[in-house]
């Protein structure tokens, strides 16, 4: 039996016509940037997900950049965030001309530890940016509580993360804003690029506003230097029809993940583990193993397709060399990169096919 890592065809075989239909219609009404399917679209995310406002935008790595304006940060501040996440957590802070400080993550949901995050704080920390990875939502009770005390700007990265919830609340509308990808790898994607912007303060969505189309206030008036980061219409289009479909898709997720978690059984092996405050969205399914390259060796035997999500966590990347970060000093994230290995899991996968994995990492 054959188990991709994840295979985008099927879903989109499965929407064909309802997805081509909307294009056909974005097309002959020439909607290609912003326009009603981006503002539909805007709208179904804040009643679906529970935001009070959505900013469509043309990636996931834009709003990051917004965020970091918004929240004021620039040359001379430090912002801390996890350096076991996908680079583009860690852009926004260096658009800006900031300084990332990288602290290291929990050793069970390998999201940021507030722990770690309160002995990095320092007189010039302004924010931090808050990555709930895998989909699995960060501590963010403990996270906002140092926010209050020390002033500081929260960015939550919700690009894995779409429709998880903290305590019943959604993320993304905890801290000062969240941002989101429909990159089409995601667990909502786009037929191309696309993202998205949520904050609870009114300003500060008045801000993210006018930057997205060239800082313009009224046409041909710049009240400060922008941006292009329009979501286009075709996007728009597909994402609203694909969003009537996300709460399926993560049923199935989770269904995907309680069946693995019910079925391997190794004591050399850590599961992802799922705290009582959270609703992970199981971005992906990730576990540990001592041996994990081995381990790959005989799943792709067994036909199982496997990644490895993240080979290299943030802090020795060559792009921050400057930084001086040493081998070692962010022990977790580390151990977590040289260990970890993801398991098939998108919601066309058959109970079938889970089986199949589930027997395969049984019998390494
Ligand atoms: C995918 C992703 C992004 C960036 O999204 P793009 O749409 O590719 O720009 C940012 N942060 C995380 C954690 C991601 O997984």
């Amino acid at each position: 039996m054959k188990v991709p890592f994840l295979d985008l065809k099927l879903q989109h075989q499965a929407i064909r016509t309802e997805v081509l239909a909307a294009l056909a219609d974005t097309y002959d009404n020439t909607r290609f940037c912003l326009g009603k399917d981006v503002e539909d679209f805007e709208k179904a995310f804040s009643a679906t997900l529970g935001y009070p406002r959505t900013l469509g935008l043309n990636s996931g790595t834009s709003p990051l950049h917004l965020a970091s304006i918004c929240g004021g940060f620039g040359p001379g501040d430090e912002i801390i965030t996890t350096s076991f996440t996908f680079a583009s957590s860690c852009w926004g802070i260096s658009y800006v001309g900031a300084k990332p400080v990288f602290v290291d993550i929990d050793a069970d949901t390998w999201c940021i530890s507030p722990e770690a995050m309160a002995k990095a704080i320092t007189p010039k920390t302004k924010g931090i940016v808050v990555v709930h990875i895998f989909g699995q939502p960060a501590r963010m009770d403990e996270i906002m509580v140092l926010a209050k005390q020390h002033k500081l700007f929260v960015v939550e990265d919700c690009a894995q993360a779409v429709g998880a919830t903290y305590k019943g609340a959604p993320i993304g509308g905890i801290g000062d804003c969240g941002t989101f990808s429909f990159y089409p790898t995601k667990n909502l994607g786009a037929c191309g690029e696309g993202g998205a912007f949520v904050s609870r303060h009114p300003a500060v969505m008045d801000h993210a506003q006018l930057l997205r189309v060239h800082g313009s206030p009224k046409r041909y008036t710049h009240t400060e230097v922008g941006f292009n980061f329009r979501m286009d219409g075709f996007q728009g289009a597909a994402l609203n029809i694909k969003l009537k479909k996300l709460a399926g898709w993560t049923a199935r997720r989770r269904a995907i993940a309680a069946q693995y978690r019910a079925g391997i059984k190794r004591s050399d092996v850590q599961l992802p583990v799922v705290p009582a405050y959270g609703e992970s969205v199981w971005h992906q399914f990730t576990l540990l193993h001592p041996k994990r390259d081995d381990l790959r060796v005989h799943l792709d035997q067994a036909g199982v397709g496997t990644e490895i999500i993240y080979p290299g966590p943030m802090h020795r990347q060559p792009c921050y060399a400057s930084l001086g970060y040493a081998a070692g000093s962010l022990p977790v994230a580390e151990k977590t990169s040289a260990t970890c290995v993801s398991l098939p899991i998108f919601p066309e996968l058959t109970d079938a096919q889970v089986e199949h994995v589930i027997k395969a990492v049984n019998a390494f």
